[in-house]
């Protein structure tokens, strides 16, 4: 079998090795290039393709795969955004993605971005950096004894709530479907109103549903603590981003550690001479702050994930290749 990778980073080459050691009889090739109707070609006599982009994938780039014959494509990650199933129902494709491939890279960031805005890192880096080594005032909070308000206790969620119950928060939280686990615990409440009343940190692991775009609104801020302090570590339309600027600018958001951001794709994954280059005015609004953290988009960005995608979606791709059921199928009936 021979499967073609596309958009391979540095980072993942190592793991193809690692992956082909164990697969001797696959041969694979790939290129840094992204999926496009131009780089379909690069496809050419191979069986299947593996592929992670942020951009749409053209029906004719598409079109020219299955023209080669290859109608198996794997995504090393969870996104499926940027395909129309209708145009892979059309032209015969099946698909794989990675839905999971490390929930505690993500748990983790999330984590490190409450302490370092508890401790308020920030502000001591800035001290630090002038040679000022006092304490005084910066004086930080702990997470022991914060009520943690967590939306969505899928597979990140859940990791949260268990790291936060063992830093002796309270944990309460929301989800459209509980899970039993954390309901043994007797964690959820009964709204996301319930969440914004109580909790003194909000982090947010839902999907982006068109019905949950901008499910933190001027409205749910109001309803919100004073000082809450608020974590995005999912997807950046979750949140409406005037709202969010608007609370820090008034006080009544105490901090943001923001991992996505609306606007991420004009300003992530993209290396900029100075801050001046940087267009967006939303991003600019936010990054000076001293109870703002920004980190590009890079909560998953561990070894043992990028393994994990790396690992899942060749061995998905032969799967399907080689007729076998593939552990992360993705049901194109449903868009
Ligand atoms: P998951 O599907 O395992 O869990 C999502 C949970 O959210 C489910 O339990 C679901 O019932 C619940 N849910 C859905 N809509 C809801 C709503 N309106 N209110 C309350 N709960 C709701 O997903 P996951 O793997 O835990 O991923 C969570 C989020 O993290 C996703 O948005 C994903 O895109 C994002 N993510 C971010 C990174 C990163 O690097 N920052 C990496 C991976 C995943």
């Amino acid at each position: 079998m021979k499967i073609f990778l596309y958009g391979i980073r540095e980072d993942e080459k190592n793991y193809l090795k690692e992956w082909t050691d164990v697969h001797p009889e696959v041969t694979i090739a790939y290129t840094d290039q992204f999926l496009s109707t131009e780089t379909a070609e690069l496809a050419k006599n191979y069986n299947g393709v593996v592929t992670l982009q942020m951009q749409p994938y053209s029906r004719e780039a598409l079109q020219n795969l299955h023209d080669f014959g290859i109608n198996k494509i794997s995504v090393r990650n969870v996104g499926l955004d940027g395909f129309d199933f209708q145009d892979l129902r059309d032209l015969g494709f099946s698909l794989t993605n990675v839905p999971v491939y490390s929930p505690n890279a993500i748990a983790e960031h999330t984590t490190s971005l409450i302490l370092r805005l508890l401790r308020r890192v920030p502000e001591f880096d800035k001290k630090f950096n002038n040679a000022d080594y006092s304490w005084f005032p910066t004086i930080g909070e702990e997470i022991n004894g914060k009520t943690v308000g967590i939306v969505g206790t899928g597979h990140i969620g859940s990791v949260v709530a268990r790291i936060m119950q063992a830093m002796g928060a309270k944990v309460i939280a929301y989800d459209i479907k509980p899970n039993p686990y954390l309901e043994n615990l007797g964690v959820y409440v009964d709204s996301l109103d319930e969440i914004f009343k109580q909790a003194d940190i909000i982090t947010l692991h839902t999907p982006l549903a068109k019905k949950d775009v901008h499910m933190i609104d001027a409205d749910a801020i109001a309803k919100m603590k004073d000082g809450v302090v608020i974590i995005n570590a999912a997807r950046g339309g979750l949140i409406d981003t005037e709202a969010l600027i608007a609370g820090l600018d008034s006080g009544k958001i105490g901090g943001a550690g923001l991992d996505v951001l609306e606007s991420e794709n004009d300003v992530f994954q993209k290396k900029f001479n100075s801050l001046d280059d940087v267009k967006d005015p939303q991003f600019k609004a936010l990054i000076n702050r001293d109870n703002v953290i920004i980190t590009p988009h890079t909560a998953f960005y561990t070894t043992t994930a990028v393994h994990n995608m790396v690992f899942d979606s060749l061995t998905d791709n032969l799967n399907m290749l080689e007729g076998r059921k593939p552990k992360y199928p993705v049901d194109l009936s449903e868009e």
